[in-house]
């Protein structure tokens, strides 16, 4: 029920990573990467499924050796999302993962070596239609640049990208993405806006080694959150030392934050007092986790007396304001005669919004038939 985000998006160009639109106004899709061995088919596979089920739009697996390369092959074969295979220095691998259908090579031209070899991935690159992602990372800039500058900056990040792109550029060869990540979350955000004024590709952004679940999450949302805030990004992965589903399930939250796209459910929830008519806290963590399969866009306030309650039920497609042993329920903002029994609250919560989330889907279909 929350309005459209006020956030006006840069011009990029479109590219396609599968058949997963990025750049030019398309969703901000979110990534991950398997942390799994790719050797380890199975294993890897079984991760990837479980990032699906959280929702991401595309993901990252790293490709070492030509071992790793067959493994993808038959990674490849059994999961549906598209996949990018991160590649550093041996072009023979990025040529070999092409023929198995890659949907996107994470390689920079500069570190492929002799031209001749920077040619042979880029020019299989373009009969294949795979897009190249351009990674650049503050911890690992070229010798040369970190003498020029001293220490990583956003314009040594910067002069480090261009010089991948000039490479494509020479080669005709606009179909790619670029991403210049830092650890430091200032670094990071200069270091795109920068190059945010210099290209038309898209930009994947992430504050890379951004630490555990809870001070990496932060970080990320302070980091990418000023960048989208801004209009800079296409793509985005959370960086984290923790269950790569946290990274999809942190990204989304991010970009739920900024109304820039919405999966799933919104939780409003007020941080409780000694005024609580019910478990708020319990009741918000068990929703959270019985509804993760909702990809329905929906706000849910769920506030513990009528302090808040009712101001935050008008602005939420379904509200919960506490009141003593039952609690008053509320419906595209309008007070409900149905009341909930505080001791049901989760079944009964869980209930509406299952049904509301079918009934949302069902229009969004009829919708789709009339058109
Ligand atoms: S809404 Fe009520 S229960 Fe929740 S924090 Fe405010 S006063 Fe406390």
């Amino acid at each position: 029920m929350h309005s459209e985000t006020p956030i006006v998006r840069r011009q990029s160009k479109r590219i396609y990573v599968g058949n997963v639109p990025i750049g030019d106004g398309a969703p901000i899709a979110v990534q991950s990467m398997t942390n799994t061995k790719t050797t380890d088919v199975d294993a890897t596979v079984k991760q990837i499924e479980a990032l699906q089920r959280v929702g991401v739009d595309i993901v990252r697996v790293s490709v070492p050796t030509m071992e790793a390369a067959e493994s993808f092959k038959l990674i490849k074969q059994r999961v549906s999302v598209p996949l990018v295979a991160d590649i550093h220095f041996d072009y023979r691998i990025a040529l070999q993962v092409a023929e198995y259908g890659v949907d996107c090579l994470r390689i920079n031209p500069g570190n492929i070596g002799r031209e001749d070899r920077i040619r042979a991935v880029v020019e299989c690159a373009r009969d294949k239609n795979i897009p190249i992602r351009i990674g650049i990372n503050g911890g690992s800039l070229e010798k040369d640049i970190q003498e020029k500058y001293g220490e990583p900056t956003p314009e040594a990040l910067v002069e480090s990208a261009l010089r991948h792109v000039e490479i494509l550029d020479r080669l005709n060869f606009d179909n790619f993405k670029v991403s210049v990540k830092a650890s430091d979350v200032f670094l990071a955000v200069q270091s795109y806006r920068l190059l945010a004024k210099q290209i038309i590709q898209p930009l994947h952004l992430g504050i890379t080694e951004a630490g555990g679940a809870r001070s990496g999450s932060v970080k990320s949302a302070i980091g990418l959150g000023m960048l989208l805030a801004e209009g800079i990004g296409d793509t985005l992965r959370i960086s984290l030392a923790a269950d790569p589903v946290e990274e999809v399930k942190v990204g989304f939250d991010i970009l739920k934050a900024l109304r820039i796209r919405s999966r799933g459910i919104n939780f409003i929830a007020c941080p409780t007092c000694s005024r609580q008519e019910f478990d708020v806290i319990g009741t918000v963590n068990a929703l959270e986790q019985r509804l993760e399969d909702i990809i329905t866009p929906m706000d849910v306030s769920i506030i513990g007396c009528v302090v808040n309650g009712p101001g935050e039920a008008l602005v939420s497609d379904i509200g919960v304001t506490g009141g003593h042993n039952k609690s008053g329920f509320y419906e595209d903002g309008e007070r409900q005669r149905e009341r909930f029994d505080n001791d049901k609250m989760i079944d009964q919560l869980e209930a509406k919004i299952r049904a509301r989330a079918s009934m949302m889907d069902q229009s969004k279909r009829i919708d789709i038939t009339q058109e």
